[in-house]
């Protein structure tokens, strides 16, 4: 058996520097806990960066993955998979969408979105429409396309030169949005929250107005649900907070209980610009993924899991407002459900490491910003134990 210190050192040695690793490494989870390999226990947070919505190892999942490991892995999408449809079946049921693409992650589930926006204003506008507009701020992946739709320099810098077709607003401005939409645009990209650029929730009217002047100028509305669906802000899907439809939204993330999947939803009209030949995946919808895909949504579902996070969500801002109260350099509470964030007026990289070492599993989003995104099973308890460790890791200088 490696230590910890062997183990570390051979990370740094063999794998990419792509990753700026804490010195931990993990071991088991249960629920919302996890263990590292020296056996100390952690409150889980992060949740994988938000994919652990159900905890670690929940035993719907586990027991459809082992299930289906003993029936067929892997067979190619030139035949049908039982498990692939019936998800598809369930992922349409349940939201504003007909159709569905399968494939392994959030980028390429916004590369294929991107790939059918364009190809459908080819097919029903002709070649001029192949526009994008995204936003500033934005986060949509780290593929060449994705990373060009993505509204942050220090993510770009090195990989020039990224595609053309792509233009930059301001996130929550709809008179940004009136102007930038012109004759070339095919469609417009948002995050219905933005996660990575900081948890910004945007006004009660932007989502709507915006919806409507898509409509309005024949542009497609494609939303970024990666971070934000399966119930994280308290909803399965976030844009039913607004009472809108996108036509286009990407699921990843939260989707595969912890396997890697992604999705592109669509309705039939726009869907129908892809034909046999148009986009692929090798590994999109594989039956193991999607069997243990399908089995964390009907428990999402059937634990009611969206309606928990808008409850204990509620009860975990209030608290962390009770923060902003306490403590001067803290600026403000936001978010909405369980995608959280505390706004400093100080870095917050050493509050994780301090966290981290006092048993609290949390992440950043920005330099300045504190993000919360913890499995969706939590309860106020584990609320309040985060917030007496959070407490502690707070430097001092209470009001
Ligand atoms: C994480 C994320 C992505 C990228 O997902 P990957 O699976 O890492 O490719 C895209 N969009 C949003 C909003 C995300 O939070």
């Amino acid at each position: 058996m490696s230590t910890t210190d062997d183990l570390i050192k051979d990370s740094a040695r063999y794998l990419a520097n792509t990753y700026a690793r804490f010195p931990v490494v993990l071991v088991r989870g249960r629920g919302v806990r996890l263990w590292d390999s020296d056996g100390k226990e952690y409150l889980d947070f992060a949740a994988g960066i938000a994919v652990d919505v159900l905890g670690h190892c929940h035993p719907k999942v586990v027991e459809a993955i082992k299930a289906q490991a003993e029936a067929l892995l892997h067979v190619s999408n030139l035949y049908h998979i039982e498990r692939q449809i019936r998800l598809a079946q369930a992922l349409c049921e349940h939201s504003f969408a007909d159709k569905v693409f399968f494939c392994n992650s959030g980028a390429e589930a916004n590369e294929a979105a991107i790939k059918l926006a364009r190809r459908y204003a080819k097919v029903r506008w002709g070649p001029d429409r192949y526009e994008i507009v995204c936003m500033r701020d934005s986060f949509h992946g780290r593929t060449m396309a994705t990373l060009t739709a993505t509204g942050q320099e220090k993510h770009q810098r090195g990989f020039e030169p990224l595609l053309p077709g792509f233009k930059h607003i301001p996130f929550n401005d709809l008179r940004a949005a009136e102007q930038a939409i012109d004759s070339r645009t095919c469609a417009v990209l948002v995050e219905p929250i933005q996660g990575e650029g900081g948890v910004r929730v945007p006004d009660d009217d932007y989502l709507p107005a915006l919806r409507q002047l898509c409509s309005d100028r024949d542009v497609l509305l494609m939303l970024d649900e990666v971070q934000t669906g399966m119930g994280r802000t308290g909803r399965l899907f976030a844009y039913e907070h607004w009472g809108i439809e996108p036509d286009v939204m990407t699921l990843a993330k939260a989707l595969g209980g912890g396997l890697p999947i992604g999705a592109m939803l669509a309705k039939e009209e726009v869907a129908s610009a892809f034909v046999p030949g148009s986009h692929a995946s090798t590994f999109g919808g594989s039956p193991f993924i999607t069997a243990a895909a399908l089995a964390a949504l009907t428990a999402i579902v059937e634990e009611r899991l969206p309606q928990r996070a808008a409850k204990v969500g509620a009860y975990f801002l209030g608290r962390l407002r009770e923060l902003v109260q306490r403590y001067p350099y803290a600026k403000e509470a936001r978010g909405k459900g369980l995608i959280l964030a505390l706004e400093l007026a100080v870095p917050a990289k050493p509050i994780v490491d301090r966290c981290l070492q006092l048993g609290l599993l949390i992440l950043t989003a920005g330099d300045q910003v504190l993000r919360f995104v913890p499995p969706l099973i939590i309860g106020e308890a584990e609320v309040d134990e985060a917030l007496s460790i959070l407490d502690q890791a707070l430097p001092e200088q209470p009001r």
